[in-house]
């Protein structure tokens, strides 16, 4: 059995769609866990939903775009769309129910509630679009195989659980179906509320229900031929790994490549199930293979995170920076789910590089603000190389200034402007 995953790019559209079902086609020989991200910017558009709604602003606009992307998507795929567009139609009521609810309801919790409707909306249509094409497949909710903890918008996995429920429902579906179609990105609690499991979250969906059925492998469908060396955006000439280990996986996730989430690799890892990352443009390629095979040397490789944002917190009595001011600095970034992309301190300043988010940096203001002096630099962007030299510290640094520089023997972390 193999579990494949496809994100939002993958069906961003109708015509993408038919591609996603030529590809599990030719693996109509495998049982297969498939799971579906949102389609498009969907997640992008149910977030800013949330904050209208938060805000105080209409929300109608937002939810009629969605109906409309959504059902022009369906009457794309089928000559009769009608039952489909129903399903669409009913599954965002949830929306409205969720935003009919009493106000004062936690933010985080109503974000997992609402945004999750993205992924039901994608399996839904992808489900019956495979089942219009002679793909027979069991479509099922992704709360009845994932059993989280209730830290809304980055919910924790409760794996006993999780093991149980998956093992048990995907068992159920592989007797009627040889494809198993569910949602990446949300869970379930113990009360049957949705969770979710932080943006990007599709990945670990994946890599958790593989770990969890002892899966052959993973695939993880993108619009890059694999991992490169660095983001195309940003860098010329960058060229394709082959092959990586999972411990460099997990370091270049964990510094920010977008290609694989960081969550994703630990329970591959621990159960040794390789994961590919291949395109969905060109499923011929070989893409990248991670794995525990030993040896592998990877090239220099560049992450870029633009749009960061340098605080320096200084402590408004000039006492050193010591185990008490970090533990309570880090204790505000947890409570609101900001999170310190590179840091560093010195005598009297403690520093962190975050991404530009206008909420949670008033309301870091306003929780450090009585206690120490705060500076933003904003525009930075920071550039983390593994395997530097010389050479590519020279490349990344060139015509900046560099605000913060920390280094390991691996490591390099710039933050430049
Ligand atoms: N749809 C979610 C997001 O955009 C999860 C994912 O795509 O992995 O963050
Ligand atoms: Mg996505």
């Amino acid at each position: 059995m193999r579990v494949f995953k496809f994100g939002g790019a993958s069906v961003r559209d109708a015509e993408s769609v038919r591609n996603v079902a030529r590809i599990i086609e030719r693996f109509k020989n495998d049982q297969l866990i498939v799971v579906v991200s949102a389609m498009g910017k969907t997640t992008n558009k149910l977030e800013s939903l949330v904050n209208a709604h938060f805000a105080g602003q209409a929300t109608e606009a937002i939810l009629e775009d969605l109906r409309k992307c959504h059902g022009d998507i369906a009457r794309d795929l089928f000559e009769d769309a009608s039952k489909v567009v129903d399903d669409i139609n009913n599954t965002l009521v949830e929306v409205e129910w969720a935003l009919d609810d009493p106000d004062g309801l936690d933010r985080h919790f109503q974000y997992d509630q609402i945004v999750s409707i993205g992924e039901m909306l994608s399996t839904k249509i992808i489900s019956a679009y495979l089942t219009s094409e002679g793909l027979a497949n069991e479509w099922v909710d992704a709360r009845d195989l994932i059993r989280t903890d209730n830290n809304y918008q980055d919910a924790k996995i409760e794996w006993d659980e999780t093991r149980t429920m998956s093992s048990e429902r995907i068992g159920k579906a592989f007797e009627k179906a040889d494809i198993v179609i569910t949602q990446g990105f949300i869970g379930g609690t113990s009360e049957n509320f949705t969770t979710t499991l932080g943006r990007e979250g599709s990945d670990f969906t994946a890599a958790i229900l593989a770990h969890c059925a002892n899966a052959k492998d993973v695939t993880i469908w993108k619009d890059v031929p694999g991992v490169l060396n660095a983001d195309p955006k940003y860098y010329d000439n960058t060229v394709l790994i082959p092959e990586m280990s999972f411990f460099d996986a997990m370091e270049l996730a964990y510094f920010g490549t977008s290609v694989i989430h960081p969550k994703t690799i630990k329970p591959l890892q621990n159960a040794n199930i390789p994961l590919y990352v291949r395109s969905f443009v060109n499923p011929d390629a070989q893409g990248t293979v991670v794995s525990n095979k030993e040896g592998l040397k990877i090239p220099p490789s560049f992450i870029v995170k633009p749009d960061q944002v340098l605080i320096s917190l200084t402590p408004k009595d000039y006492s050193f920076v010591t185990e008490a001011h970090f533990t309570e600095i880090y204790s505000v970034l947890s409570d609101i789910r900001m999170k310190a992309n590179c840091a560093q301190n010195s005598a009297l300043h403690f520093s962190f590089s975050t991404n530009n988010d206008e909420v949670k940096l008033k309301e870091l203001q306003k929780r450090l603000e009585a206690e120490y002096f705060i500076e933003l630099v904003e525009n930075a962007e920071l550039v983390t190389i593994r395997y530097y030299d010389d050479e590519t510290i020279a490349r990344t640094t060139k015509g900046k200034e560099v605000l913060l520089d920390h280094r390991t023997a691996t490591s390099a972390q710039l933050v430049v402007k």
